[in-house]
């Protein structure tokens, strides 16, 4: 099976309330000084744009933002792991552990295409018991651009896989516009989900061309895979 599939995390494999709200902004406090009015719709964004985004609009410098990334990544990290449920099973989006159980029987090697940094991506899926589905992927901890993330994806399942992938067989699935730049842009295929603020038209008017409503029917998720 020379095809790889990467999943989106957040309101793609699971949704957790108000998880940018808990996590970031207790971080901005604290790394940066900065209280902010942090929207519950990041959209796609990864976190180190996050973090450009919200203390640019809090009046910090470009340089001033950069200086303190390390420890800004540090400390969101910690906070995730202390604030956020030890328990994310029932976060997990209808339909996604059958599907995810179906591809791996059937031989496909998938792999995450987050904005979520790398730590935090692993840290979820040990807590919604989805350890060992995963073998690579791309993350918000290699780059500021989601657009960036399917070739740091795609060299990182090479490694791991030890063979040529081509961008035509690498699926990227996600929720948001953000989601279908990315696999638009460096040429992979893309089917999109509805499990999150966007809706089919939304996704559609950014050029994606298959929206499933959400994961839930597998016989007819796996037919859209093998099709594309
Ligand atoms: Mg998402």
């Amino acid at each position: 099976m020379n095809k790889i599939i990467l999943f989106d995390v957040d309101c793609t494999l699971m949704d957790i309330p108000g998880l940018g709200k808990r996590t970031f902004p207790p971080m901005f406090r604290e790394v940066y000084g900065k209280d902010t009015d942090f929207s519950p719709q990041a959209q796609g964004l990864a976190d180190q744009a996050i973090v450009y985004k919200y203390m640019t609009l809090a009046g910090l410098t470009k340089e001033e933002i950069e200086a303190k990334m390390q420890e800004a990544i540090r400390v969101l990290i910690e906070v995730f792991k202390r604030d956020i449920e030890k328990d994310l099973n029932q976060f997990i989006l209808p339909g996604v552990r059958e599907l995810l159980k179906k591809l791996k029987d059937d031989g496909y090697r998938l792999g995450l295409l987050t904005g979520n940094l790398e730590d935090i991506a692993w840290e979820k899926m040990r807590r919604a018991n989805l350890e060992g589905i995963f073998e690579f992927g791309g993350f918000g901890s290699d780059a500021v651009e989601r657009d960036d993330l399917v070739p740091i994806a795609r060299r990182k399942a090479e490694r791991v896989l030890g063979m040529d992938i081509s961008p035509e067989n690498i699926i990227v699935i996600g929720d948001t516009p953000k989601d279908v730049s990315c696999a638009k842009v460096s040429g992979a295929k893309f089917i999109g989900v509805s499990t999150g603020h966007f809706s089919k038209e939304d996704l559609e008017s950014h050029g994606a061309e298959i929206i499933l409503p959400d994961l839930s029917d597998t016989e007819k998720v796996m037919k859209t895979i093998k099709e594309l």
